[in-house]
């Protein structure tokens, strides 16, 4: 199957903050999650988009009300994802596996939803995580608070699973259901333990590279982004490789897909809003 993906939310910034050279001009930045159908794991999502735990949770903890009150996510209901998967003739007791890219709120705020699914993720970046305070989790951008309890307990830890070369040149990836369909790529910089997915079994494969970069524009040389969008990567050179591999791969070739990316994408999930 090809992957589709829905948009969860919309959050709008000026285009310089995202582009090196960019305008005053707002964009419309999406917040992606993918669906897909694999044919021996079941149900996918990559990870769970925004959602209402994030903008009008009852028991949000004050630095919550306040990350909301400044990125100002406007959910997009029809794209929630048991809407989404109504839409596919699925429940979200469905969901199978699902791949956790990082651990942000934009990554992990509907995981609540599917207290069955296992989790596919890094569990050396869950332990460090689990290890820390909340307030020291903060700086990191990760509310603990969206992190279900028995997390650790249903991760399958992505580093201890067998390798495979990516197309393109992309370098080595887990093999999550060991069958080279989906491929998940380190791509560090942006937040620990950030990896992208390789979809390497398309015609032409796919990196979702997540939040390598916000936009494809900032993918092109000299593009990418100074501060403040610097400041909150958490590792600004790893952040510049791996924004270089992203944009190799689509040199050689491959297709690549951001989570926050604006335009419509061919893997968009078809039907309003735009
Ligand atoms: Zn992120």
């Amino acid at each position: 199957m090809t992957p589709v993906f829905a948009n969860s939310a919309f959050v709008s910034a000026p285009e310089r903050l995202v582009v090196r050279g960019g305008g005053w001009n707002l964009l419309h930045l999406k917040v992606r999650y993918g669906v897909y159908q694999h044919p021996a794991a079941g149900l996918v999502l990559i990870d769970t988009g925004y959602g209402p735990r994030v903008t009008e949770g009852p028991g949000r903890s004050l630095p919550l009300r306040l990350y909301a009150n400044l990125l100002r996510p406007k959910l997009v209901e029809e794209h929630q994802p048991a809407r989404v998967l109504d839409r596919l003739g699925a429940r979200p007791a469905d969901v199978t596996a699902i791949v956790l890219t990082h651990f942000h709120a934009d990554h992990v705020a509907a995981l609540h939803l599917f207290p069955e699914a296992r989790v596919y993720a890094k569990a050396a970046t869950l332990a460090r995580i689990q290890a820390r305070s909340r307030f020291a989790n903060l700086r990191h951008g990760i509310f603990d608070e969206l992190l279900p309890h028995d997390l650790a307990t249903r991760t399958v830890d992505i580093d201890r699973l067998s390798v495979r070369a990516a197309p393109h040149g992309l370098g080595q990836g887990a093999d999550l259901f060991g069958d080279g369909t989906l491929l998940a790529v380190d791509l560090p910089g942006h937040a620990e333990g950030h990896f992208g997915i390789c979809f390497a079994e398309l015609p032409m494969p796919l990196l979702y590279a997540v939040d390598a970069q916000w936009c494809a524009a900032a993918l092109e040389p000299g593009k990418a982004p100074g501060l403040p969008a610097a400041l909150v990567s958490s590792d600004r050179r790893a952040l510049a490789s791996s924004t270089r591999r992203v944009a190799a791969f689509r040199e050689q070739g491959g297709d690549v897909l951001l989570c926050h990316d604006p335009s419509v994408s061919p893997y968009d999930l078809p039907g309003p809003p735009k």
